[in-house]
């Protein structure tokens, strides 16, 4: 049975995950561009399965479907693929391909069909896995956050309980290529319970990594209240990178706290002023448009980008209500003409970067 994997740039990491973990069972999924017999894979995020839906429904081929939109969505998603993978794949896809081999129906754990879904009973031990194989990943260090933030995706789908690979498995990858960079939901939180850093674990797995080692910036941003000074000393003292990367979301406390971040706007303040006090860029997410953010809650968010901008780099986008998330199916607001006047000028001035356009403009404009 020939294996194809269609190609999708937003998902370029999960084929590296996948690909790794179906050769462990003997398949090879071989990267195509259009779906191809015998077996199509995909996987889908919220914002480009629209792209992508009518071609797996015309699909000449077995076609099975994961990521994060599948896992949210998997019902609707089984009315055009013949297989939807809910949850995590290294496990459930190669299984499922046996199944198929064998005559079977795919009647296995974490698959839905147009008619059964069965949940998964077990979760994915990270080093059961190769972090990747011959096609290049980050090196997926923890999985699974103990947060719950209104728009975030991630706990729905890895869960609450933080999961982490072990030192020794991260550097064997880490240490195949000149530069080491890591994904988690929050760096800082690597061996811990995802809410009391153990940063003596952390400073023992950069003590074995021997190039290049970019932590706590793309892709494995941290958390606010996770900065301290002894946090930063360890960037400063084993990686090379010169920013740390975390999300501030509002500059206002009322939409923290509606938004189940677990830190203030005060923690954000802090964290940015420890990093520019160290000589460390501080790149700081916002999230504007939020759907029960007021006019005076979007101006304090405003405020603190306008006074954050002076000490590092700001990101900004427009809120998106991902499905299955707390905040699934509500819609963002109206941004007020100064917010809009504001980003474009700290844009201009090289100080901020992102898109708070609509998202159906951003995604898709140009493709019309
Ligand atoms: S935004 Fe970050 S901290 Fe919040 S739930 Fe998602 S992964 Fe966890």
């Amino acid at each position: 049975m020939q294996v194809n994997w269609r190609e999708i740039p937003a998902s370029r990491n999960s084929y590296a995950i996948l690909k790794a973990a179906c050769e462990t069972s003997g398949w090879q999924l071989d990267p195509v561009k259009n779906p191809e017999a015998d077996v199509t894979c995909y996987s889908l995020n919220s914002i480009n399965k629209q792209q992508y839906q009518d071609e797996i429904a015309e699909a000449d081929c077995i076609t099975i479907v994961g990521g994060p939109h599948a896992t949210a969505c998997w019902r609707e998603v089984t009315a055009y693929a013949d297989y939807v993978i809910v949850g995590e794949g290294e496990f459930t896809l190669p299984h499922l391909l046996d199944d198929l081999e064998d005559g079977g129906c795919g009647h296995i754990p974490g698959i839905a069909t147009g008619s059964w879904y069965e949940p998964v009973s077990s979760s994915v031990r990270l080093d059961a896995y190769p972090a990747f194989s011959e096609v290049k990943g980050y090196v997926e260090i923890s999985r699974g956050c103990p947060f719950s933030c209104g728009y975030c995706q991630t706990p729905q789908i890895f869960g609450h309980c933080m999961r982490h690979r072990s030192i020794d498995e991260i550097a064997k990858y880490a240490n195949r290529y000149g530069q080491a960079r890591f994904v988690s939901p929050n760096a800082f939180a690597y061996g811990s319970d995802g809410i009391h850093p153990r940063l003596d674990k952390i400073e023992h797995l950069l003590q074995k990594l021997t190039h290049e080692t970019f932590f706590g910036t793309f892709p494995s941003e941290v958390r606010p209240e996770f900065i301290s000074q002894q946090s930063i000393d360890i960037i400063h003292d084993y990686c090379a990178n010169t920013k740390l990367h975390f999300g501030a979301q509002s500059g206002s406390d009322t939409i923290l706290a509606r938004l189940n971040r677990g830190h203030t706007i005060a923690d954000a303040i802090r964290a940015a002023e420890l990093c520019h006090n160290a000589g460390i860029t501080p790149i700081i997410d916002f999230i504007v448009g939020l759907p029960f953010e007021t006019d005076e809650d979007q101006l304090k968010t405003l405020s603190a980008i306008r006074n954050l901008a002076r000490i590092g780099k700001i990101h900004v986008h427009q809120f998106i209500p991902l499905p299955g998330t707390p905040l699934a199916g509500t819609r963002a607001r109206s941004l007020l003409t100064e917010t809009k006047k504001i980003l474009g000028e700290l844009a201009l001035r090289g100080k901020l970067t992102g898109s708070w356009n609509e998202p159906e403009i951003r995604f898709y404009k140009t493709r019309k």
